[in-house]
């Protein structure tokens, strides 16, 4: 029985941003292959596994792609400016260490310190950051790095708590984790049923709309992560807790969620005797926006899983709502509509 920890850290060695996420999918294809009968890519690089099924095509969608930092210019003195690959928080970015797909490590620092003992940290931006790599020239850094290279959070995976896991990009490599868990646990169903692991959602849900449009779902279902209410840095007032199960979305900014895909998704979780947590997200969208409106468009749900510290180096997540999550969308994969 496939391990959350272990995939977690697997899918996480081979992470890479919106754009460039191939060695991702090939680890989630090989892992994926003994639970479908057919893998494909759409035109821009989704990974689509179907297991057939004679009835309506049923769509889950987790994005595989990663937010990055990617280095636009190399000063005199060696140091590096980047600019955001998906969404950061720039003031959480100071002294986190970064590594480069060839192993060049860095920390990122913020420019002219001293001139911020005045001003709030929360108003540090991007272009008030830097990536230092050790380099003491231009040249010494460019045998290194070069414009456009990508770096990433150099954390791993830890074990935390009560069954926690503390790692970078939980968002979504998590729901990715929970989508093959999912797989794993599929008995014989009607649905044709397609899990796609999907490209460039952290720059705007993109690999999910070509997906969709080559699918052409009948439904859809969305994983990914949330806030949790009791994420105090969040500051977030919502009734999601981390720990207390998956989540059934009602609305994030991007979507309001099918009335008919959360009572089908509620009935499932139901029958399978699933605790959910009702989800309202006041903040950030979803592949769920891109299998509803693209094309002629069908009915969409999301399941997330609670998370603390979002975007950041750090993400927690809970191994019990990634199984109960597994359960869910199992559960869903198996009812008919
Ligand atoms: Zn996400």
């Amino acid at each position: 029985m496939l391990n959350p920890f272990e995939l977690q850290c697997r899918l996480t060695a081979a992470a890479m941003p919106s754009g460039y996420e191939s060695p991702c999918g090939e680890v989630i294809a090989e892992i994926a292959r003994p639970f479908c009968d057919e893998q494909w890519y759409t035109p821009t690089g989704s990974l689509v596994c179907r297991k057939k099924g004679s009835g309506k095509k049923l769509m889950f969608a987790a994005h595989m792609d990663v937010i990055g930092l990617m280095v636009t210019y190399i000063s005199d003195d060696g140091y590096l400016s980047f600019t955001n690959v998906g969404g950061h928080q720039p003031a959480a970015l100071i002294h986190t260490t970064v590594r480069f797909q060839d192993g060049t490590r860095g920390i990122i620092r913020l420019r002219d310190q001293n001139d911020w003992a005045e001003k709030p940290v929360s108003s540090v931006t991007l272009r008030d950051l830097y990536i230092d790599i050790a380099a003491c020239s231009r040249e010494e850094a460019e045998n290194m790095v070069r414009v456009g290279d990508l770096a990433l959070f150099d954390t791993k995976p830890r074990q935390t708590g009560d069954g926690c896991i503390l790692t970078p990009y939980a968002d979504d490599l998590t729901a990715c984790c929970v989508l093959l868990m999912a797989m794993e646990q599929l008995g014989e169903s009607q649905n044709d049923l397609y899990f796609v692991f999907t490209v460039q959602e952290e720059v705007g849900l993109k690999g999910a709309m070509t997906a969709t449009a080559c699918i052409e779902p009948d439904m859809g279902i969305a994983v990914d992560g949330c806030y949790s209410g009791d994420d105090l840095a969040a500051d977030m007032e919502m009734p999601v807790r981390l720990g207390c199960g998956p989540t059934i979305k009602i609305k994030d900014q991007s979507v309001i969620c099918s009335p008919f895909v959360r009572a089908f998704m509620r009935t499932a979780a139901r029958e399978a005797g699933i605790a959910w947590q009702d989800e309202i997200l006041t903040a950030g969208g979803t592949d769920t926006a891109a299998i509803m409106h693209t094309s002629k468009g069908a009915p969409a749900g999301c399941m997330s899983l609670p998370m603390r510290n979002i975007h950041s180096p750090c993400e927690l997540v809970s191994i019990h709502d990634m199984e109960q999550g597994a359960r869910l969308i199992a559960a869903c994969a198996m009812q008919t509509f």
